[in-house]
């Protein structure tokens, strides 16, 4: 065996580093209306996914609409017509501040607390950034 070969064996046998780009796949909205009532009907699911609280995301939703929400077993209703695509770049506005690692832009985060603020901690870079309060 020559040793271009060895040496070719050898890079064959090196770990691959790979950088994994990130797999976050952004969640989309399922709306439906009824009469003046919005309801996002994959709400449950779509938190689940975001590991956050329902709860979280539902005051979210509030506070941006400026409206009353209530969750209904997998759906949340909001009071009066919202049109769809605000409701997605609402959620988008929403992962961006409160999943997404500002550093490393994977979504393995948690909240925690720290010096009586509300922080987003990374699992993947250990980055712990403020987030604010809702
Ligand atoms: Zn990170």
């Amino acid at each position: 065996m020559g040793y271009e070969e060895l040496l070719e064996r050898a890079y064959k046998l090196l770990p691959k580093k790979v950088m994994e780009p990130s797999r976050f796949e952004m969640p989309k909205v399922k709306v439906e209306y009824h009469g003046k009532a919005t309801l996002i009907t994959n709400f449950k699911a779509i938190a689940s996914q975001l590991r956050r609280d329902v709860k979280h995301l539902a005051r979210f939703f509030s506070k941006e609409f400026a409206t009353s929400v209530s969750i209904e077993g997998e759906r949340l209703r909001l009071k009066g017509r919202i049109g769809i695509s605000a409701l997605q770049k609402k959620l988008e506005d929403y992962v961006n501040t409160y999943v997404l690692c500002p550093m490393c832009k994977k979504p393995d985060t948690h909240f925690t607390e720290m010096y009586g603020v509300t922080v987003l901690k990374c699992e993947a870079c250990g980055a712990i950034n403020p987030v604010p309060e809702l």
